[in-house]
């Protein structure tokens, strides 16, 4: 009896503990921004999953709850109970690239959602090869099921009134894409608050990079809020001033 007291309370711990985890690994961001006259009603949520804390994006369109899920890199579970908890309908899961600290939770989402998978065609190889990437990294392998349309530059996703444009942005990877919407950017590994994504790994290349983010991203406002797919938020104004990859010196013109 007094052992499943216990047991009782324990979970009552366990819940009450979890609870507040989930609370905590996530913030919300109204966005309410004008469109032709209409106001578009989204909600952006940030998740930090996995080992490597790559942010998730859980984009969605209030009224009719249809979402996005951004890079989806693991911590599935965390992401179907916040979906399930404000209904969101999954249209798509995008990858910002296809390595595998963004693309862990692919397959778990599709499974639960129906959503269908979109990557950057130039990616489709690094996606197919996330177990070695993982394993190299000392991960447990991570794989996902391949893409099931291919992106390119300029195309534009929608679910309800959510427009998102498809910028190609390669350098950190070959099919590395960046995503638009009215007032936001979702960069990725391509450009971070007061860094760049690495270029070590197979198919990067700096002068690409940096040619990548002066072409699609330098070029937007400065009040342009910039989403990275690791670390804080930034604005293409701070980046612009005091990114230290973005200057002369470091070969940014
Ligand atoms: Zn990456
Ligand atoms: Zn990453």
């Amino acid at each position: 009896m007094k052992r499943a007291a216990t047991e009782t309370q324990s979970k009552k711990l366990y819940h009450y503990f979890s609870v507040i985890s989930v609370t905590l690994w996530l913030y919300w961001l109204f966005i309410l921004h004008h469109n032709q006259g209409t106001e578009k009603n989204m909600v952006l949520i940030r998740l930090i999953v996995g080992p490597l804390q790559a942010n998730c994006f859980i984009l969605a369109d209030e009224k009719t709850k249809d979402s996005v899920v951004i890079d989806p890199g693991d911590d599935a579970e965390n992401i179907l109970k916040i979906i399930r908890a404000k209904g969101f309908r999954v249209k798509y899961i995008v990858n910002t690239h296809g390595h595998f600290d963004h693309v862990g939770a692919n397959k778990a989402i599709k499974d639960a959602t129906g959503a269908e998978l979109l990557i950057h065609e130039g990616d489709a190889h690094v996606l197919a090869s996330a177990p070695q990437h993982s394993r190299a990294f000392g991960m447990i392998p991570v794989s996902s099921p391949p893409a099931d349309r291919y992106l390119k530059h300029g195309d534009v996703i929608t679910a309800g009134e959510i427009s998102l444009k498809v910028l190609h942005t390669p350098g950190h990877s070959p099919g590395g894409i960046c995503l638009l919407e009215a007032g936001m950017v979702f960069t990725g590994d391509a450009l971070f608050a007061g860094s760049i994504g690495r270029t070590d790994l197979p198919g990067g290349d700096l002068s690409t990079l940096l040619r990548s983010i002066k072409t699609n991203l330098m070029t937007l406002p400065d009040d342009t809020k910039v989403f990275c797919g690791h670390g804080p938020a930034s604005t293409i104004g701070d980046e612009r001033r005091e990114n230290p990859f973005l200057n002369a010196e470091s070969g940014f013109e």
